[in-house]
């Protein structure tokens, strides 16, 4: 398994015992898989990442990458999330290049790489359709054209693994849209692990591998569903297909806590990973 997470549980110290943000959870991606985690609000989503991160510390369990232990942040992990996180003083181009002028970057890259680094950070501002803001600052940018930075920053150091927070929420329908087909172009390509938080189950069927449903919180696996039309079949004319608003009610239902018990509960819930809580009724 490329990423394995087993017994990962989080709580939040505070008045009246805390925040229990996430029951003990196991999850496994596969090497260029990209999954989708959809769930209520407030479930943990974003508390996941940033423990997948190395950002945060688990409150109990382990979080491995081919086999090692993620302990910190790197730049085998790229982050994408929904605020701007661009820096405001430095250039689009600046920003790409600043996850390479970490230390760990410059470790891992070795002596010489140095052109190669400029190379690439090019290479992924034309790929973003960028090139021409390159010696923009931030503020100059649209929010698409922001997160398209965002992304290109994400991808810069090679990462084994791209974590990414709601990170098209923000937009408008078409730049999302269109953000959507960029990311899908890039994936194919690159074939990186992904972890995508997103409320949009549109959005998760169109993008993923895999679609994890959370329980409301504490957050629980409560399904895991492979997406079952081809990859080559996705755009926006797929969203009137049968089988696409099929996969899109089911797991409208999980999260509306309708899925029945029984037979099609157990069919729904195939790849579980941990014990369903009380969802269905
Ligand atoms: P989601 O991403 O699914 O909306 P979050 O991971 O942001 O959920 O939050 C899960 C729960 O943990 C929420 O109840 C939230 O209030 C709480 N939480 C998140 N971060 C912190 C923090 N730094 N301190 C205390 N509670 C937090």
């Amino acid at each position: 398994m490329k990423l394995s997470l087993r017994g990962v549980a989080k709580s939040y110290p505070g008045r009246r015992g805390g925040t229990v943000a996430l029951c003990p959870l196991d999850m496994d991606a596969r090497e260029g898989e990209f999954i989708s985690l959809v769930g209520p609000s407030g479930c943990g989503k974003s508390t996941l990442l940033h423990i997948v991160a190395g950002l945060e510390p688990a409150t109990a369990g382990t979080v491995d990458l081919d086999g090692e232990r993620v302990l910190g942040p790197g730049v085998e992990i790229g982050l994408m999330f929904q605020q701007q996180t661009l820096f405001p003083w430095l250039s689009v181009r600046e920003n790409v290049r600043f996850p390479l002028t970490l230390a760990r970057a410059r470790a891992r890259a070795g002596a010489g790489a140095r052109d190669q680094q400029a190379a690439r950070v090019d290479s992924l501002l034309r790929l973003v359709g960028l090139w021409d803001f390159r010696d923009s600052l931030p503020a100059e940018l649209s929010g698409g054209m922001q997160q398209r930075a965002a992304l290109a920053r994400a991808l810069v150091g090679q990462p084994e693994v791209l974590l990414m927070d709601e990170p098209f929420g923000a937009l408008d329908a078409q730049t999302r849209e269109d953000m959507q087909e960029l990311l899908l172009h890039l994936i194919q390509h690159h074939r990186i692990t992904t972890l995508f938080v997103t409320h949009d189950v549109d959005e998760a069927l169109l993008l993923s591998d895999r679609v994890v449903v959370f329980s409301e919180r504490p957050g629980q696996v409560l399904a895991s569903l492979d997406v079952t039309f081809a990859r080559q079949a996705r755009s926006a004319e797929l969203k009137l297909d049968e089988a696409f608003l099929h996969q899109k009610r089911e797991i409208l239902a999980l999260l509306r806590g309708r899925a029945r018990t029984g037979a099609q509960r157990d069919r729904l819930l195939f790849g579980l990973t941990n014990t369903p809580l009380e969802g269905g009724s």
